[in-house]
């Protein structure tokens, strides 16, 4: 797997803080903001799970002397939400009394933890608020959750879904990904509490664009967020047009999930590593 990295480079900001600060601090200082991931998830053990929440516990420490304002996204089964949701559950807590007025945000994994991932999001959030949720418009729930959630003030991450998931909890065609992320941004847009429209796709955000002027609804009501190494002259044109954009940056060690999610979601990623192997053979048999 080690010949994925070239590919993985392109999407995480290093495999540790030390190397990864730069690129946070280059990111912040060209006026984006942050929304910082330290990779890993689905962890079998305990300390696996302590470990986890160590890491961040360093990075709000490391980053308390850099005078930005950071969010942080984090993936509850990386807490241990695949042993025992309450040991996951205090370990939120945790991190939640550590971050001050930092944001966390709970990505949103496979649909087996999509009822835990949202009930631990409601029942954190009351007692700090600055804890938020993603959702995912490809689900057939999510119509609800995003009610919940304004109703509830839970700051909300749209994306369209990056799992596989069977036809009888999620949309399958992109078509109508692309209809119900459309209908759940506009709605967000209009009555979320900071929501963030996570998408790289233009023609979706071309639509956006416009129901945002006819609405006039206000740049400094929400952000668009993208992926750290994703389309970087979408996020360019819209921070330039004015509206708070976040970038997703993930760095860490436990890299391969992500980078394979990221993998799949486009053709040109495929080609891209399968001539990097290619290259790699070549240039091996040239040294003979
Ligand atoms: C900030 C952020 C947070 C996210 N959090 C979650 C989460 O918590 N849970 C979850 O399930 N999913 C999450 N996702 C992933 C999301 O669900 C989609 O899988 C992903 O964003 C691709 O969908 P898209 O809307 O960008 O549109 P697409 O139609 O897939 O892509 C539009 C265009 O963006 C570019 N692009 C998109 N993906 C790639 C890629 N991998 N490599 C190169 N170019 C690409 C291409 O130019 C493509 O044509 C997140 C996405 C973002 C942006």
């Amino acid at each position: 797997m080690k010949l994925l990295y070239p590919f993985a480079r392109r999407f995480i900001a290093g495999p540790d803080l030390k190397t990864a600060l730069p690129a946070i601090c280059r990111i912040q200082e060209s006026g984006y903001f942050s929304s910082i991931d330290i990779l890993g998830e689905s962890v079998a053990t305990r300390p696996q799970a302590e470990s986890a929440k160590s890491e961040y516990l360093k990075l709000f420490e490391s980053l308390d002397s850099i005078n930005h304002s950071f969010d942080f996204s984090i993936k509850l089964s990386q807490l241990g939400l695949g042993i025992d949701r309450e040991f996951c559950t205090e370990n939120l807590r945790q991190l939640a009394r550590a971050m001050g007025n930092h944001t966390i945000r709970l990505d949103m994994e496979g649909s087996a933890h999509t009822q835990n991932t949202l009930e631990i999001c409601g029942e954190t959030h009351k007692t700090y608020p600055h804890i938020g949720q993603a959702i995912q418009a490809y689900l057939f729930r999510s119509e609800n959750d995003v009610r919940h959630c304004i109703d509830n003030k839970i700051s909300i991450r749209l994306c369209k879904g990056a799992y596989k998931e069977p036809a009888d909890v999620a949309l399958q065609s992109m078509d109508k990904i692309r209809e119900n992320f459309f209908k759940l941004s506009c709605q967000l847009l209009k009555e979320g509490y900071q929501p963030a429209i996570a998408t790289h796709d233009e023609n979706l955000l071309g639509k956006l664009l416009d129901f945002i002027g006819q609405e006039r609804i206000k740049p400094e009501s929400f952000y668009f967020e993208m992926l750290y190494g994703v389309r970087r002259d979408l996020q360019k044109i819209l921070k330039d047009k004015g509206y708070r954009v976040r970038i997703y940056i993930p760095y860490g060690k436990a890299w391969l999930p992500y980078t394979l999610r990221r993998l799949v979601e486009k053709k040109e990623n495929l080609l891209f590593v399968i001539t990097h192997l290619f290259r790699e053979t070549f240039g091996l048999r040239k040294l003979h």
